[in-house]
């Protein structure tokens, strides 16, 4: 069987499960739903009873289902690559919820087609596409759902003759810039947008020794940096009741991606820091920060800024290293800005990564160091000790924690002392333990 590279793969524009399986049948010359039906539908266990196979109207290949579990199954089997799971939201999963997550509808920018079709590249629908508080960052426009053509919307993701970036009734090439023209979208809108790209990022870039914590955990990290441990001041900073935001504080529910952007906005973090550092760049507490500001991290373009970049292409390199003279005309100016902006973005991105990686070289190390205090004490026949202890015994900075090291702790001492994580407590401190135990 032909292979196929999974597009976009390694940024926030990877694509979505659906757009590779339709691109995988182009590959081998076949229709999509023979492709379905001989190699998608035998992988989930099921055999086809009938000479005719419908693809079930409502398949959602990229969320946190059993169907995108299947298809991914059955997708990486056929490439021979896990890759695949990075084409759908399951690596999200317990990060995020996956109610409200995708939309039911197909959605494009058919700039972007048309873009990808000049290019001569592959042509592909991002999984960002499929999120609901998605636009298009490059055009800034709003994702498009309607054929130009036929006027149809309500486009399903999978149909018997499937094309990538066609219309699933006419079948008409849905890139028609003009159809975009008008849907503006603001600033907030294209942050929001790129915190879903960036969060379709995460699971692809996690180092051997990451794992994305828990909503709760995630929660609870941004409430006591950014919140003073305060619900209501959470809830009122994002427009949520106290209620709510303690229910997602004890688990019992999981955050949707909409309440993540909207913290995620006003306290001007990554979803890097949320959901895999933990570690924020400011003191944090009492964070009043607009949204509109723009932070390093998050570089907002202006709405004009795709048409920036192609003039850009158009520019000579000249004007990278100096600003042009003032008898340069605007365009030019704006460019220069665009780009030295940009490079300045590269430069905190280069800041973060390393940030990153220290943080990740500090994770590592205290994890080994609870693994081997813990298993001292057990070999030692010391009683099971409180988090607060076993952090104490550690750090010389006291038994304050912080949620991740809470929950390594704790997993640690359930793991070496088999009881149940409700069975570990956090305090007291654990003065009298430690001195028991060194003494
Ligand atoms: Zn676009
Ligand atoms: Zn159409």
């Amino acid at each position: 069987m032909s292979r196929i590279n999974i597009g976009g793969f390694g940024t926030g524009n990877v694509e979505q499960a659906s757009s590779l399986a339709i691109r995988y049948a182009e590959a081998l010359n076949v229709r999509f739903i023979d492709f379905y039906r001989y190699a998608i539908f035998p992988q989930s266990g099921r055999h086809a009873k009938t000479a005719y196979m419908q693809i079930p109207r409502r398949l959602y290949t990229e969320g946190m289902t059993t169907t995108a579990l299947e298809w991914v199954l059955a997708l990486a089997t056929l490439m021979r690559t896990s890759d695949v799971q990075y084409c759908t939201t399951l690596p999200l999963q317990g990060a995020i919820s996956g109610r409200g997550l995708n939309t039911d509808e197909r959605r494009w920018c058919p700039q972007c087609l048309d873009e990808m079709a000049d290019s001569g590249e592959v042509i592909y629908e991002p999984l960002v596409w499929r999120m609901c508080d998605a636009c298009c960052t490059v055009h800034a426009t709003a994702l498009a759902s309607v054929c130009p053509l036929c006027k149809r919307g309500a486009q399903t993701f999978l149909v018997p003759n499937a094309r990538v970036g066609c219309c699933r009734h006419c079948g008409a090439w849905l890139g028609h810039p003009k159809a975009a023209m008008e849907r503006a979208v603001d600033e907030r809108q294209i942050s929001a947008s790129r915190l879903c790209s960036e969060l379709v990022l995460l699971p692809q870039l996690l180092g051997e020794h990451e794992a994305l914590v828990p909503s709760k955990v995630a929660v609870q990290a941004l409430w006591s940096h950014f919140f003073d441990a305060s619900s209501e001041r959470m809830g009122q900073a994002i427009g949520e009741t106290a209620a709510r935001i303690r229910c997602y504080l004890r688990g019992d529910l999981t955050a949707p991606l909409s309440v993540i952007v909207r913290l995620a906005l006003v306290t001007q973090t990554t979803m890097r820091q949320i959901f895999v550092t933990q570690e924020f760049l400011d003191s944090g507490s009492g964070v009043t920060v607009e949204p509109s500001v723009v932070s390093s991290l998050h570089v907002l373009e202006s709405p004009s800024a795709g048409r920036l970049v192609s003039d850009a292409r158009n520019v000579d390199d000249g004007t990278q290293g100096n600003p042009p003279s003032s008898g340069d005309s605007s365009t030019s100016r704006k460019i220069w800005r665009w780009r030295r902006r940009n490079a300045l973005g590269e430069q905190a991105q280069v800041r973060a990564r390393n940030a990153a990686r220290q943080a990740v070289e500090k994770k590592v190390s205290f994890a080994h160091k609870v693994k081997v205090i813990v298993a001292d004490l057990k070999t030692s026949g010391a009683p099971q000790p409180s988090i607060k202890a076993v952090k104490q015994l550690i750090s010389s900075r006291g038994p304050l924690l912080n949620p991740w090291e809470r929950m390594i702790i704790a997993s640690r001492i359930s793991q070496v002392y088999s009881v149940g994580e409700s069975a570990i407590s956090d305090g007291p401190s654990g003065d009298s333990y430690v001195q028991h135990v060194n003494g």
